[in-house]
């Protein structure tokens, strides 16, 4: 990025993530293209779309009511697409991390009667899904549930191929908030789920090993960065500007590179995933003023069902803030460590106004609608979802999270691997085998 004024480093960004579209015509092309890059994968990262997931709460006292609520979504639901995310580790150099990414998303749909929530297909269309191209191309797969109620039907179950392919890697394998991915995984592309909650879990410890460890960057967000905000969106983008800044400032980041030459060329979208030129150029006065217009729930979220709302939502308003917000908790302590060391000096304070313009906590207050028509950004929104491009944002925090074990060359499969989060619960799912009476819940 030749954004930053001359002599400074240059930052380390992302400004698109070509995502191949997987469909029925080119899939025997894909496959292979799919399988190679598996056979180097260091972590492979899964995202799933749905028809929808029915009447889901948040809140379930216990693990088997929510395992039963996922488990009838699944069975009466089709998966729309799976976006898988393949990340190669490539070469450490000094403290850059590079890594090779092929980011695909496999159009799929069952070929027997399901659901579709209206909710689930107003939000598909809002972000560009094409439901007349879909029934066209997507790859047709039987629901692993239904193989006993259903006569084979001269198809072969592409999808399983793709499950067992990934599967047989035996490398990390990532997902963000993975307990109804699995579910769904494990009911369309592997078994018949069992009724029993813990069986469930005790089936994908035995998927889920040492070499094959589950992580997921929803749990790894809230339970080692400690974050109290850990919607996928946000956890990307926050910490796509933070490999930025290390990077600038010669710390530990990640490269990520895409292929420039393959037979798939045709098929690749490319999602714009540039961070904001203010947020490179570190031109951010003046943000405090957008945080009144923010959605709130959107901010906490990732999401606003309140129909007509006015406020905004984008992420990257939503870190701008957070960041100016630090920065003035930084800037207050700052004050308060110089006071107190020249005081304790007995000299004078320290003059007022000495920083720079760039760093600025909130100098000349510029018009809001001036800021926001300079900075709204499109990211996230539109076009721009897909089940391939949450998989490549699920692999990406993944790895960043994990730069410094991966730095030094240390597994980073830890206490965090094979934990789901459990949404509404302070607490995760340990996938561990099966012994009835046995603990499964984690703190
Ligand atoms: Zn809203």
């Amino acid at each position: 990025m030749e954004t930053v004024a001359d002599g400074e480093v240059t930052g380390e960004s992302i400004s698109e993530v070509p995502v191949v579209e997987v469909n029925e015509q080119n899939f025997s092309l894909a496959i292979v293209q799919f399988c190679k890059a598996l056979s180097r994968a260091t972590l492979i990262a899964v995202d799933l779309e749905l028809s929808g997931l029915g009447e889901i709460g948040r809140n379930y006292d216990h693990l088997q009511s929510r395992y039963d609520a996922y488990k009838k979504a699944a069975e009466s639901r089709s998966v729309f697409a799976v976006g898988v995310a393949l990340f190669s580790l490539r070469k450490i150099k000094g403290k850059s991390i590079k890594y090779k990414s092929h980011v695909f998303n496999f159009l799929t749909m069952s070929n027997h009667p399901f659901v579709v929530d209206p909710d689930s297909l107003k939000f598909l269309r809002s972000h560009g899904f094409d439901l007349s191209g879909h029934c066209e191309k997507s790859i047709g797969y039987t629901p692993a549930h239904l193989r006993d109620a259903t006569k084979p039907k001269n198809r072969k179950d592409s999808m399983k191929v793709v499950w067992r392919a990934i599967l047989d890697a035996n490398v990390p394998i990532a997902f963000h908030n993975g307990l109804v991915d699995t579910v769904f995984i494990y009911s369309h592309f592997m078994d018949l789920l069992p009724a029993s909650s813990d069986e469930f879990v005790g089936k994908l410890a035995s998927v889920f090993n040492d070499k094959r460890a589950l992580l997921d960057s929803k749990y790894l967000m809230e339970y080692s960065v400690r974050s109290t905000t850990s919607f996928l969106l946000y956890v990307f983008r926050k910490l796509q500007r933070q490999n930025f800044v290390e990077s600038k400032s010669e710390r530990t980041y990640q490269k990520i590179r895409f292929p420039k030459r393959n037979g798939l060329l045709e098929y690749m979208l490319p999602v714009n995933c540039e961070l904001p030129e203010h947020v490179m150029n570190d031109q951010m006065d003046g943000g405090l003023l957008i945080k009144p217009l923010l959605c709130t729930k959107y901010m906490n979220h990732g999401f606003c069902k309140t129909s007509g709302c006015t406020n905004i939502h984008d992420i990257d308003l939503v870190l701008d803030v957070e960041e100016l917000e630090q920065r003035k908790v930084r800037a207050r302590r700052k004050r308060r460590h110089e006071r107190i060391t020249s005081s304790s000096k007995n000299e004078e304070s320290i003059v007022p106004g000495k920083c720079s313009s760039r760093n600025a906590v909130d100098g000349a207050s510029p018009n809001v609608e001036t800021l926001l028509a300079a900075r709204r950004s499109t990211f996230g929104s539109g076009g721009s979802h897909n089940a391939g491009m949450d998989a490549f944002m699920t692999g990406f925090a993944i790895l960043y999270m994990n730069r410094m074990k991966i730095l030094r060359e240390k597994p980073i499969v830890d206490e965090h691997s094979n934990v789901l989060p459990l949404t509404g619960k302070h607490f995760g799912l340990r996938l561990k085998a099966v012994t009835y009476g046995t603990e499964t819940l984690v703190s």
